[in-house]
């Protein structure tokens, strides 16, 4: 399946609710997440309806590394300090007992000032 008409991250992806988009071409889309766990907090997600990491397969490899390599720069552009010192987590939910709540595959991008670490 192409699009979900239930699933939320379908919704932004068709325009049909808003995202603070920082990302978009035609295989997959980056917006800000509503409720930030860190600093800077976006999610790059694919436009197909993948359910999770867990549907994958070879043919999605390009696409995964694309998401892979953009999240470096994206990370920079949106408020994350570079590499060594700044940096920045990149986690995928993977299932209920991975932490998944939203069944479109989402890669996160956390990072940004953390005043309490040292250096
Ligand atoms: P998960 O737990 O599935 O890996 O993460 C889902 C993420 O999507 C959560 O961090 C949540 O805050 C975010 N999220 C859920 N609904 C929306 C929404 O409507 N808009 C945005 N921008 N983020 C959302
Ligand atoms: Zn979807």
């Amino acid at each position: 399946m192409s699009s979900d008409p239930n699933c939320i991250f379908c919704k932004i992806v068709d325009g049909k609710i808003p995202a603070r988009k920082i990302y978009e071409d035609d295989e997959l889309i980056g917006f800000h997440d509503i409720a930030p766990w860190a600093p800077v907090h976006f999610l790059l997600v694919p436009k197909r309806h993948i359910a999770s990491m867990a549907q994958l397969t070879q043919e999605d490899a390009a696409l995964m590394g694309k998401i892979m390599t953009l999240a470096p720069s994206l990370a920079v552009e949106n408020g994350c300090r570079p590499y060594p010192d700044g940096g920045y987590r990149v986690v995928v939910n993977t299932g209920v007992e991975g932490g998944q709540e939203v069944h479109h595959l989402h890669v996160h991008v956390m990072g940004g000032p953390r005043p309490w670490l040292k250096g």
